[in-house]
C-alpha cells in the first residue's frame, strides 16, 4: 500500500511540532502531555587545579555518592579556578564571561563551590550565573566559615586539617626531636596551612624550636633537608607556588623532597601517603567527597532546605606509611591506636592466606597421624610385652604338664636314693645299738647316704632348673650338656614305659647361644611325644633316639621314635596351635617347640622315620659365637592360626 505524499507531510509536520514542545522522547511515545523526568543537574566550582590527587578522589567519591541517591541521574558540569597557582593573574572576566557562554542554557539545580576560592567565586557570580540553583559550599575548615560567614541561604560542608593531631602523632614518633621545621609555598592558600602548622607546633607541649621555611625553591629546600638528621622533624604543607613564582602541584613534590630529607616528614593530606611522608592525622578526602555527595542528595531531593543545611565534616583518621617508619627506626607501636599503616609488606597471611591454610592443616593432619603411630607403636609394644610374657606362662606351665607326665618316674627317681639313705642310716645305727661298730664300715655307709642325697639332689636340681620362672636369655650353651641333663630327668620315665633311650651326640661342636631351658623343652616335648607314639610299640623296638649332627654350618637335633607315626591329614596341621589327636592332649607341645626354634632363628620339620616307621622330628639351630646378638624369644606367638 503506497501512502499519499500530503499524508507523510502531515506527519512529518506533527513530530517536528512535538519536538520543540516537548523532546523526541515524548514525540516518539506519542505521549505529549507526560514530563519526561528530569536529571539532577551539578555544577561544581573547583577552587583547585581538578587534577590534584585530594581533588580527583573527592570529586570521584562525590559523583558516585550523588548518582547513587539520584532517581533520574545526574548531569555533572565542572569547572576549575585553579586558583591556587593562577590567582594573582586575575583571570575572573574572562572565566566569568565563559562560564555565561557556557551556563546560559542549562538550568542548573546546585552549585558546588570547592575551596574559598571556589566559594568566593560562586558567591559574587551565582545569582548571575545561575538563577535559582542552591549552593553548598565545601573544602573550607569550620574556623574560615565561621570567619567569613557565606550567604545564609547556602548550604556548608565543612572540611578538617588536623594539623594538632599531626604534631601529635610526631612528637609519639619522635619524642626526643626539638627541630620542627615547617615547609610550605608562597602562596595564600600555602601561607595559611604553614600558619596553622606553625601554630599547632608553638602550641604543643613538646616545646618546639619551630622553623618556617616557606617559599624556598626546591633545589635549595632538597639540599636543605639533605643536611637534616632524625632530631628533626619535617611538616609538609601546602606549595602550589616557590618565591620564584614556580608553580606546582604540592604532591608532586614530596618523592623529590623526602628522598632528600634526612628527617622524616609529616602532612595532615590523605594524599600524600604513599608518595615519601611518613605519617600524619589525614584528611579523608574520599571520605569528605562522600558525605558532599550526601548532602546534596539531600538539597536536590528536597529533604532539606539549601539555606543552613549542613552536615560534620569528614574525620581525618591517622595513617601512616610502613616503610618510612622502618627507613627511620621509628615504631610503629607509638602510633595512636587504630593507626592505618600502609604499605606494610603484606604479610604471609594476607599474602598465602590459603597455602597458609592448607599447609597448616597438613601439618596439622600430619602431627596427628604422627602422634596416632606413636599411640599405636606404644600400644602396640605393650600388647608384644604382654604377648611375650603370656607365652613365658604358657611354657612353664607346659613344662609343669610335662613334669607331671614324668612325675611318678621321677618321684620314683627320688624315692629310690631317699630309701637307700634310709637303709644305710637304719644299718649304721644297728652297728652302734650292737657296739661293733666298724669304723671303715660306718664310714662306706655314709659315702653311700652322701651319694644317694646327691643323686636326690640332683634330680630336684633339674627339675627347679626346668620349672623355674625366668626371662628367656641368650647365653653361651653347650647343647650337648644342655640335652644331657634333660635326658636324665626323662630317662627313668623311659625304662618306666619299657622303652631306652640311644643317644648319638656326634656334632663336632655344639656351643650355641641360646636359652638353656628353652632347649631343655623342645627335647622333653618331642620326647614327650616319642614315648606316647610308641605306647604300642612292640617292647623290642622302644625305642627313642637323640641325635645330634653337624649340619648346614649349624647343628642338627633329630629324636626318632618308631611309634604310630603321622596320619597323611595330620601333617600339615602338627605344629598348628590346640592341633592334637590325644584325648587328654592340650595340642601346645609342638606349637611351642617351633616358637622356642624360630626364636633361636632356627628351623624344625617332621618326617616318617627310616624304613617307613615311626616319626622323626629334626631341629636345626645355627650355630653362633658368644657375642654375637640373637634376637631371641620374638614377640611371635606360640599360638598359630589353625587352618579351618
Ligand atoms: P599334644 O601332645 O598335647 O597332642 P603336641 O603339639 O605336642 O600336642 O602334638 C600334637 C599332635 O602331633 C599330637 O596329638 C600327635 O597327633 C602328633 N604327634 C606329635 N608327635 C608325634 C610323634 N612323635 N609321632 C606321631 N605323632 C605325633
Amino acid at each position: 500500500m503506497t501512502i499519499p505524499a500530503w499524508c507523510r507531510r502531515l506527519a512529518f509536520a506533527a513530530l517536528l511540532a512535538a519536538q520543540s514542545a516537548g523532546g523526541w522522547a515524548q514525540a516518539a511515545a506519542g505521549t505529549a502531555t507526560a514530563p519526561v523526568p528530569a536529571p539532577w543537574r551539578v555544577a561544581i566550582i573547583l577552587g583547585l587545579d581538578p587534577s590534584t590527587p585530594a581533588a580527583v578522589l573527592q570529586d570521584r567519591a562525590l559523583r558516585s555518592a550523588l548518582l547513587a541517591a539520584a532517581p533520574n541521574g545526574v548531569e555533572f558540569f565542572s569547572d576549575a579556578l585553579d586558583a591556587m597557582r593562577f590567582r594573582g593573574a586575575d583571570l575572573t572576566p574572562e572565566f566569568l564571561a565563559l562560564l555565561s557562554r557556557k551556563y546560559e542554557r542549562q538550568k542548573i539545580d546546585l552549585v558546588i563551590a570547592s575551596t574559598e576560592f571556589g566559594l568566593d567565586f560562586v558567591e559574587k557570580h551565582h545569582a548571575r550565573l545561575w538563577p535559582g540553583a542552591a549552593v553548598m559550599a565545601t573544602g573550607i575548615t569550620e574556623q574560615r566559615l565561621r570567619e567569613r560567614a557565606p550567604p545564609a541561604d547556602f548550604a556548608t560542608l565543612p572540611i578538617v586539617f588536623d594539623y594538632a593531631g599531626t604534631i601529635g602523632i610526631v612528637e609519639r614518633l619522635q619524642p626526643k626531636a626539638r627541630r620542627l621545621i615547617v615547609i610550605g609555598g608562597e602562596g595564600i592558600f600555602d601561607r595559611e596551612v604553614s600558619a596553622r602548622a606553625l601554630e599547632a607546633a608553638r602550641t604543643s607541649r613538646q616545646g618546639w624550636v619551630v622553623e618556617d621555611w616557606h617559599g624556598v625553591p626546591l633545589d635549595e629546600l632538597r639540599a636543605r633537608l639533605a643536611a637534616l638528621d632524625g632530631s628533626a622533624a619535617v611538616f609538609l604543607g601546602s606549595m602550589y607556588r616557590d618565591r620564584n613564582g614556580r608553580s606546582s602541584i604540592p604532591a608532586e613534590l614530596i618523592k623529590p623532597l623526602s628522598t632528600a630529607s634526612g628527617a622524616p616528614m609529616y602532612a595532615v593530606y590523605q594524599t600524600y601517603v604513599g608518595h615519601g611522608v611518613t605519617a600524619g592525622s589525614m584528611t579523608d578526602f574520599e571520605a569528605n567527597g562522600r558525605r558532599m555527595g550526601e548532602l546534596a542528595a539531600q538539597i536536590l531531593s528536597g529533604a532539606v532546605a539549601a539555606a543552613g543545611a549542613t552536615l560534620p565534616a569528614a574525620a581525618p583518621r591517622c595513617m601512616a606509611d610502613a616503610q618510612r617508619l622502618a627507613g627511620f627506626g621509628l615504631a610503629a607501636t607509638a602510633l595512636p591506636p587504630g593507626c592505618e599503616v600502609v604499605g606494610a609488606p603484606p604479610s604471609l597471611w594476607r599474602e598465602y592466606r590459603n597455602t597458609v591454610l592448607i599447609t597448616g592443616l597438613v601439618l596439622l593432619l600430619q602431627a596427628a597421624t604422627i602422634v596416632a603411630l606413636v599411640l599405636q607403636r606404644r600400644r602396640r609394644r605393650a600388647a608384644e610385652a604382654e604377648v611375650m610374657e603370656r607365652r613365658i606362662e604358657l611354657n612353664r606351665a607346659t613344662r609343669f604338664a610335662a613334669m607331671g607326665e614324668l612325675s611318678a618316674s621321677i618321684a620314683h627317681e627320688i624315692g629310690q636314693p631317699l630309701g637307700a639313705i634310709l637303709s644305710n642310716a637304719e644299718a649304721a645305727e644297728m652297728m652302734l645299738d650292737s657296739g661293733r661298730a666298724d669304723e671303715s664300715q660306718l664310714r662306706a655307709i655314709l659315702a653311700d647316704i652322701r651319694r644317694d642325697d646327691l643323686r636326690a639332689h640332683e634330680v630336684i636340681r633339674r627339675l627347679r632348673a626346668l620349672l623355674q620362672k625366668q626371662q628367656p636369655e641368650h647365653a653361651p650353651l653347650d647343647l650337648h650338656e644342655t640335652l644331657v641333663d634333660a635326658l636324665e630327668l626323662i630317662e627313668p620315665e623311659v625304662r618306666r614305659r619299657g622303652m631306652r633311650i640311644d643317644r648319638s651326640l656326634n656334632a663336632t661342636n655344639a656351643h650355641l647361644v641360646g636359652d638353656r631351658i628353652q632347649m631343655q623343652q623342645v627335647l622333653l616335648n618331642l620326647a614327650l611325644n616319642a614315648m606316647d607314639a610308641m605306647a604300642d610299640t612292640a617292647p623290642p623296638q622302644r625305642s627313642l633316639k637323640v641325635a645330634t649332627t653337624d649340619r648346614d654350618g649349624g647343628i642338627e637335633l633329630s629324636v626318632a621314635d618308631q611309634g604310630h607315626g603321622v596320619a597323611d591329614e595330620h601333617r600339615g596341621r602338627l605344629f598348628d596351635s590346640f592341633f592334637t589327636t590325644k584325648p587328654r592332649g592340650m595340642g601346645m607341645g609342638l606349637s611351642i617347640v617351633r616358637t622356642i626354634v624360630e626364636a633361636h632363628d632356627g628351623r624344625i620339620q617332621a618326617e616318617p622315620g627310616s624304613g617307613g616307621g615311626g616319626t622323626v622330628f629334626r631341629v636345626w639351630l645355627p650355630r653362633r659365637v658368644a657375642t654375637e646378638p640373637v634376637p631371641l624369644a620374638q614377640p611371635q606367638s606360640a599360638f598359630r592360626q589353625v587352618p579351618a
